[in-house]
């Protein structure tokens, strides 16, 4: 069985090597590298030309918990150069969780105007857009909505049922991580979002606590954890579970694969 990871970060270049290593030998046939700012940007294009299995597709982006004044333009400036190496925009978004954002209202709107200018770059390539939304569920939702985008995935979704209605409603996509093993509010997403409008990934390298004792720092071959925690939770067959969810990534990024 071979499945793609649709959210992995490889910037961490120490252990990105044996990672991907270890995803090949587990049977990941390829990974959607999701940038977070210039650099993580920068060491994915460089990683992707040189790694052949699992193929690595790259998406571009700025996350909101890196926003960096004097990078913006430079960033955005980069995601244009290299747009037809992109299979995506991403990861961006809002979160408002982040402490020194939650009482600024000037962080907010600079939030705001970062995912607004990246947001303008997907509709003008005619890319779609990985979104990271916390603590402003229905602000992110309005403003992918707004913009006109026809692709868009609300990654590791943990936000309210109403948006989540919203989301789906608009032929968006959600996607479930490791985490699905233990979140109450993932898991309740992914119960109610159907197979066809759902990914699975890895959110590498965060680290998932399963109990007390147990945790183990996400490499993109972890992606299979997913897909057992997915499955059962659906009552699916793993086999047929796997085809679908691998054939709404190849359509959502139009893989060539
Ligand atoms: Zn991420």
């Amino acid at each position: 069985m071979t499945l793609l990871d649709t959210h992995a970060h490889l910037d961490h270049t120490d252990d990105a090597p044996a990672q991907l290593r270890e995803a090949a030998e587990a049977g990941v046939c390829a990974v959607i590298a999701a940038g977070v700012d210039l650099a993580a940007n920068k060491i994915h294009l460089k990683l992707a030309k040189e790694w052949k299995m699992p193929k690595i597709f790259l998406a571009f982006g700025i996350h909101p918990g890196n926003i960096i004044t004097p990078q913006i333009e430079p960033t955005l400036q980069f995601i244009r150069e290299h747009r037809s190496e992109a299979v995506a925009i991403g990861e961006i978004g809002l979160d408002y969780w982040y402490p020194m954002v939650k009482k600024s209202d000037e962080r907010k709107k600079q939030q705001c105007e970062v995912l607004q200018a990246q947001l303008d770059l997907a509709k003008e390539f005619d890319l779609p857009v990985i979104i990271h939304s916390r603590g402003a569920w229905r602000e992110c939702f309005d403003m992918v909505k707004a913009s006109g985008m026809t692709r868009a995935v609300f990654h590791w979704y943990s936000g309210p049922l109403d948006v989540l209605q919203d989301i789906l409603a608009s032929g968006y996509l959600v996607s479930a991580t490791p985490a699905l093993f233990y979140s109450p509010q993932l898991q309740e997403a992914m119960k109610f979002a159907p197979i066809e409008q759902t990914m699975i990934e890895t959110d590498t390298p965060v680290v998932y606590r399963l109990s007390e004792e147990k945790s183990f720092k996400a490499g993109p071959k972890d992606v299979f954890f997913t897909l057992d925690v997915y499955a059962k939770l659906k009552s699916l067959d793993k086999k047929k579970a796997a085809d679908v969810l691998n054939a709404n990534a190849k359509k959502f990024f139009n893989l060539p694969l």
